[in-house]
């Protein structure tokens, strides 16, 4: 089966040793795509009755058969653990450029185990692994550790970093695992899992593209979607508004999550809509790898006491987390918010 590399990395973070693991053909057949082969790996390896922040508790990073493919919206990534925040089967996923460089590096899982007895921050590559120590990147913001991952690793030229702000260190049990300054795994707490396991970041590069069956098929594939994606009105309205243009369609179906789940629209909506965004923000718009669709904003605020204020996003979850469960209906407060969460 083309698709994929068939190897699966696992990293011993105690002895700081690493193997690499042939994935029988029959997994890929049976398992869909990354979501499958991170379920598959989590299901067989992770010991039943553990404690999600032990040094037992897989952290299982996966990518899918078309990631670092020309096919829209493929650059992303999934983790899988068991989850600090449930206690049960967790799963989380982030795009930006990242995923491209974790392509690159020929594994179609990376596989942490056990807890480093100082923090690290790990190099994997199409070379291997190496273990870099990482205390003084202990403490930053994920925004810093980020830039300062991707420093260390200097020689390469195509390279992602995934890292954990100060909330993973401390265990926070909704931490996430940051990626491309403002994109997250944000679910189930999986960058407490990775805090717990000592490491601060992972920089990915590495020249290994994956084969395809039917290269042709997929560039015409490819090319007919951009054609679609050209005059839909749909693409192009995520395009203009991205997801905040929800904010508008929620309020006014009341599905909106409010008060804190108790109502289903806020007073003020307005103030928190795309619209709101554009007109208090200069709005640029944001690719993931080769997608048309571009519907990551990077937005700034133009006045008031957070003028000059830099971010990508919001997006539509963190203004009803912000602006309708708690109520705020202002964007420049949700913005600013929302960019102290990103560095934790
Ligand atoms: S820019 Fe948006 S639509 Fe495009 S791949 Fe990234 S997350 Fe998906």
């Amino acid at each position: 089966m083309k698709g994929f590399f068939k190897k699966v990395l696992r990293i011993h973070l105690g002895d700081r040793s690493y193997r690499e693991e042939e994935i029988p053909e029959e997994v890929y057949a049976n398992y869909l795509g990354g979501k499958g082969l991170g379920t598959y790996l989590l299901l067989r390896d992770n010991p039943p009755g553990i404690d999600p922040l032990s040094p037992q508790n897989l952290l299982i990073f996966t990518l899918g058969p078309i990631t670092d493919t020309a096919i829209w919206g493929s650059s992303r990534y999934g983790v899988f653990t068991k989850s600090p925040l449930t206690g049960l089967y967790a799963e989380s996923y982030a795009g930006g450029k990242a995923p491209e460089a974790m392509s690159r590096a020929g594994y179609d899982a990376v596989i942490l185990e056990g807890r480093a007895p100082s923090p690290l921050l790990l190099e994997v590559s199409d070379k291997g692994v190496l273990f870099h120590g990482a205390e003084d990147l202990w403490g930053l913001d994920a925004y810093e550790a980020e830039v300062r991952a991707l420093e260390r690793v200097e020689s390469a030229e195509r390279k992602g970093a995934l890292v954990i702000g100060p909330a993973g260190e401390r265990l926070v049990r909704f931490a996430v695992i940051a990626n491309d300054r403002g994109r997250q795994a944000g679910r189930t707490g999986v960058g407490a899992v990775m805090g717990s396991k000592g490491v601060k970041g992972i920089v990915f590069h590495g020249s290994r593209r994956r084969e395809i069956a039917k290269p042709s098929l997929v560039g015409d594939f490819v090319k007919e979607l951009r054609e679609r994606g050209r005059q839909d009105r749909g693409a192009l309205a995520y395009k203009r508004y991205g997801t905040p243009q929800l904010v508008a369609i929620m309020n006014q179906v009341k599905g909106f999550p409010s008060r804190y789940w108790h109502q289903g629209m806020v007073q003020g909506w307005e103030r928190i809509s795309a619209e709101a965004l554009l007109e208090e923000c200069r709005v640029r718009a944001k690719a993931c790898p080769r997608c048309f669709m571009a519907c990551a904003k990077v937005s700034e605020v133009l006045g008031g006491r957070h003028k000059g204020l830099k971010i990508e996003g919001p997006e539509y979850e963190t203004i009803y987390a912000f602006g309708g469960l708690c109520l705020i209906t202002d964007i420049k407060e949700i913005i600013y918010l929302n960019d102290i969460c990103d560095r934790l």
